[in-house]
């Protein structure tokens, strides 16, 4: 099928988008990914395009006190491959090649997947799992949304009419462990864990579960896996999908937590 017919404006700065993405019908196209895919088969008609690729301030990766922020542009592919990344933020650049194929990492962005909020995506539960901090710009204000508040359910967010994401900051954390299990390398997980580990505890995200990513509070603050494994039943309700029961998802999330545990667990 083909898309729908839609206007189409790219903007020059944050300036000339804000009027644009105020225009009832209006959507932002980023690196088109999931987008595009949903115009070609009908599942969006926006009257409006607005291609932010140029907006060039959204393509930056800086460092911060405590952290980096990353700009809603920067692609898997960047992710991937920066050295700043790999260094202060290990999570993200693991989770990376688990997105799709290489072309697609190529053009995807992480305000595109943030935005998108799918349940099985990887950046939504790295994000829960670092406490990262999404910076949401409308034509009048800033607004700093956490992680935990953003993800508010099935491809649901806190992004408001006329907003725009245009960075995210992550927390340097270096002890963290990203696992996925999915049924061919670069499919959508059928369970996901981003788990974090600092002198204040473990921070243990699960994706692929429930409608969106989800913190496993209990069984991160338990003494041993035994303990954690029970306690999970308690933190997840996962839903089915279309192969795999609900008791198969907590299960194979006990899989992945039993194989996160050690690394979480080392004494800091
Ligand atoms: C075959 C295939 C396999 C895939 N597998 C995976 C996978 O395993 N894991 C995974 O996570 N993803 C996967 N994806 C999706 C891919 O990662 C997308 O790149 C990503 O979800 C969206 O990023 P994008 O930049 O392409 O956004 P777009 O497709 O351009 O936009 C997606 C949505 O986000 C909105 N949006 C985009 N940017 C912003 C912004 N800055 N502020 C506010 N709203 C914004 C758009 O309006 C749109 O609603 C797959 C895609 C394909 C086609």
């Amino acid at each position: 099928m083909k898309a729908p017919s839609f206007a189409y404006a790219k903007p020059r700065s944050l300036e000339e988008a804000f009027p644009l993405l105020e225009r009832p019908g209006a959507r932002i196209l980023a690196g088109g990914q999931s987008l595009i895919p949903s115009l070609n088969m009908r599942l969006s008609t926006p009257e409006l395009l607005v291609d932010i690729g140029a907006l060039s301030r959204l393509k930056e990766i800086s460092s911060q006190p405590g952290g980096l922020r990353i700009g809603a542009l920067v692609t898997h592919a960047e992710i991937e491959r920066s050295a700043d990344i790999l260094l202060q933020v290990p999570l993200l650049a693991d989770a990376a090649p688990h997105i799709a194929h290489p072309a697609i990492r190529n053009r995807g962005t992480l305000g595109g997947s943030l935005a998108l909020a799918d349940p099985a995506a990887e950046y939504p539960a790295c994000a829960l799992a670092l406490n990262a901090t999404l910076i949401l710009q409308s034509r009048k204000a800033e607004r700093r949304v956490p992680a935990a508040s953003f993800f508010k359910g099935l491809f649901e967010t806190d992004i408001r009419p006329g907003e725009l994401l245009v960075a995210a900051e992550f927390p340097k954390v270096s002890r963290s462990v990203f696992l996925e299990l999915a049924r061919r390398n670069g499919d959508y997980a059928i369970v996901g864990l981003a788990g974090v580990a600092d002198a204040s505890g473990k921070r243990i995200a699960f994706f692929g579960v429930e409608a969106k990513p989800i913190l496993a509070v209990q069984a991160a603050k338990a003494k041993s896996l035994e303990e954690a494994k029970a306690l999970l039943a308690k933190d997840l309700q996962p839903t089915a999908d279309l192969y795999n029961t609900a008791a198969t998802k907590l299960h194979l999330a006990g899989v992945l937590l039993a194989r996160a545990w050690n690394t979480l667990s080392k004494p800091h």
